[in-house]
């Protein structure tokens, strides 16, 4: 898989060498490629943001060096991931998806964001995918680029030594994971529990399964029942 990453600070992206995306690039599996997206301004202080049309507080990135970046990077047939957080929420199935693409494009964007037009014009060329990492505001869409490719990454067929890792996570079946212990036995007076060291893999297997049913009820309602989610989140809206 290629990934390229446009972004005004192009060092935010130095992690991408470390750990899980550099062991990746190690083993051939992803090519990582980060570009300054100042290189295709053309004024002399590599002018990327203007005031917003309508006005309004801040500044939104100019069109021009995004357009001619795309062009420079011929993103056409890629998948253009935008980070923005009135995008579509990041989940496991979503991070599968972009998994099975063979290019990924990440426009991090600053400020208020990036000019509607930059993205309506690569719609014609690559595919556009618009990407909140959660409901909260960054200042940049360079952590939220680092999260969806460490999440997709881990997914790439022969990334992960132990596949069953990937199966049994919070989230690839609906729940969240299950509480997890190692060695020792007995750590501070607290105890594994006995079920885990009991040898009989059909307890343990229905013991997990219980538990993460239990946390997910408690932690995440949610997930086990997304259309009261909806009628809750109708109930805020009207009121
Ligand atoms: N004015 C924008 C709004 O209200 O939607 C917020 C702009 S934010 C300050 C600057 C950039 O940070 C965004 O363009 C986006 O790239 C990134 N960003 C912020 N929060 C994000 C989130 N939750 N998910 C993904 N990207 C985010």
């Amino acid at each position: 898989m290629r990934l390229d990453y446009l972004t005004i600070f192009p060092d935010y992206l130095a992690p991408l060498g470390l750990s899980l995306p550099g062991k990746a690039q190690e083993r051939g599996l992803i090519e990582v490629h980060v570009h300054d997206l100042r290189q295709w301004t053309d004024d002399r202080h590599h002018t990327v943001d203007d005031t917003p049309y309508g006005g309004g507080a801040g500044m939104v990135m100019k069109p021009e060096p995004w357009g001619e970046a795309f062009d420079v990077l011929a993103i056409d047939g890629a998948t253009l991931v935008v980070t923005t957080p009135s995008g579509e929420p990041f989940t496991q199935a979503l991070a599968r998806d972009l998994a099975t693409r063979e290019r990924l494009v990440f426009a991090c964007g600053r400020y208020e964001g990036i000019d509607q037009r930059v993205l309506d014009h690569a719609a014609g060329r690559a595919e556009v995918r618009e990407v909140s990492i959660g409901d909260y505001v960054l200042n940049g869409g360079e952590v939220a680029a680092l999260a969806i490719t460490e999440a997709v990454v881990r997914l790439l067929p022969g990334f992960m030594g132990n596949a069953e890792s990937l199966t049994e996570e919070s989230h690839e079946d609906g729940l969240l994971e299950y509480p997890v212990y190692t060695k020792p036995a007995s750590w501070r007076g607290l105890d594994v529990p006995d079920v885990l060291l009991s040898g009989d893999h059909g307890r343990i297997s229905a013991w997990r399964r219980d538990q993460a049913e239990r946390r997910t009820t408690e932690r995440r309602p949610d997930l086990l029942h997304p259309s009261r989610a909806d009628s809750e989140w109708d109930v805020v809206a009207a009121t």
